[in-house]
């Protein structure tokens, strides 16, 4: 007996960097699984069955760098550089975050999220306990790392962070994963980042940071450690765990073997880099020296949203014009970065982020009917090139329905949007105390 049937579905499957279209098929479901993909399957088989003609399925949407609770200060603070966005805005706002507020702000970014057909989310934030209750709230999947970073407190928060992870860590039926979030380079000392890697061996887990985002912090880098923001993560012991690597918009050249010797994976968030004007990573580079790479929106104070088709499109149409290639990122590999090498950077390969037999069932299903994505000639096409997330009808993760006919199943928005907005007042004081965290150049 299946729980749940999809049935006359469009399959969207990526073999390599092949799109293959599995037309009018069955998405069987049982215990959380895909348990068979067929022509037909008889609905007396299942407990519910979804009927989805002219529908197209495909595999959740995987979101490797995210500040879910961020969409608290969206479009707060535009058209400034990276330094004074951080240091002169979003940092003494933060201050103000009370765990509740990460709470309240995360479900805002979790809802849009599923909303967005994203199922799986690597998210770097403070007060992860409370991100960890929204998405376990939810029905996510989620990989998160609490932020830290090198000051008089470090080994107190490393303390707080790894009894994080020891909690966490597996919980809410494995849909959670907990991983170390040592901030950057930056804002870590060698010293700390090594005390971060070998706590993260001692439990397990990986790590989450972010690298090279801008060339400035790659040439202080060589000015005070004689290495790039990679050398000197490397040095310190962090690539002995499996590691995602935020941006890396600026790899030098030594750097590339050194990610791919270690499988270090790439979380590339075309939408901030480009707002921030920081550039972005050349991800045609880093594929073809072997590097998994994996998209992220990065925070909504800077990306705006949660979007990750977007995201894909963006990062298909750069490498394009960088290039100027039109080869360059075809659409099944342009969506695998999202999908498949997502989970794969996030710690989730063969487990999610494809539609295949044995895969948990992370199923995002789309309507096709919109003037905007007709005649369908190229499903694949439509999707990455054409669709919007209001094409997002059905969002399944582990088997459960989180939306159905764009109905949110386990989230109350109406409660989400009034808890956000009787913060926003308070949280959004400039804080006088704040510290630049951010290196002045
Ligand atoms: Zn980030």
């Amino acid at each position: 007996m299946y729980d749940l049937l999809i049935q006359d579905v469009d399959i969207l499957q990526i073999d390599g960097s092949a799109v293959v279209i599995l037309p009018q098929h069955t998405i069987a479901i049982a215990a959380g699984k895909i348990t068979a993909i067929a022509p037909a399957i008889s609905p007396t088989l299942a407990r519910e069955t979804i009927a989805a003609p002219g529908r197209l399925a495909i595999p959740g949407l995987i979101n490797a760098h995210a500040h879910a609770a961020m969409g608290l200060f969206r479009g707060i603070v535009e058209d400034v550089p990276i330094e004074e966005w951080f240091n002169n805005h979003v940092w003494p706002m933060e201050l103000n975050l009370t765990p509740d507020d990460v709470y309240w702000g995360a479900l805002l970014g979790l809802t849009e999220m599923i909303e967005a057909g994203v199922t799986a989310v690597a998210d770097h934030y403070f007060a992860m306990d409370a991100v960890a209750r929204a998405v376990s709230d939810v029905g996510l999947r989620a990989q998160l790392a609490w932020t830290v970073f090198s000051n008089p407190d470090e080994a107190a928060q490393l303390d707080q962070a790894a009894a994080f992870v020891e909690q966490w860590h597996g919980a809410a039926d494995g849909r959670i994963s907990a991983w170390f979030g040592p901030h950057s380079p930056y804002t870590c000392t060698p010293g700390f980042l090594a005390h971060v890697a070998s706590r993260a061996q001692q439990l397990g887990v990986g790590i989450h940071i972010h690298l090279s985002e801008t060339a400035e912090q790659v040439r202080q880098s060589r000015a005070a450690h004689g290495k790039t923001p990679v050398g000197v993560a490397h040095a310190a012991g962090i690539f002995r765990v499996p590691t995602l690597a935020a941006h890396l918009a600026h790899p030098a050249d030594d750097d590339y073997a050194l990610l791919a010797a270690h499988g270090v994976a790439v979380a590339v968030c075309p939408k901030t880099e480009m707002k921030l004007g920081i550039g972005v990573a050349p991800v045609a580079d880093l594929l073809e020296h072997g590097i998994t790479v994996a998209l992220g929106s990065d925070g909504a104070a800077s990306n705006n949203g949660y979007d990750m088709v977007e995201a894909t499109r963006l990062i298909a149409l750069l490498e394009k014009h960088r290039r100027q290639d039109a080869r360059v990122l075809p659409i099944g590999q342009a969506l695998a970065l999202a999908t498949r090498e997502g989970a794969r950077a996030i710690g989730l390969a063969g487990l999610t982020g494809e539609l295949r037999v044995g895969q948990a069932a992370d199923v995002v299903l789309l309507s096709q009917a919109g003037a905007h994505m007709q005649p369908v000639h190229n499903p694949a096409a439509a999707l990455l090139y054409s669709s919007c997330t209001a094409d997002v009808e059905t969002v399944i993760v582990a088997g459960r329905m989180l939306l159905h006919d764009r109905h949110l199943l386990t989230i109350d928005k109406a409660e989400v949007l009034r808890q956000v907005g009787q913060r926003i007042e308070r949280i959004t004081q400039l804080r006088s105390d704040a510290l630049a965290i951010y290196p002045q150049s």
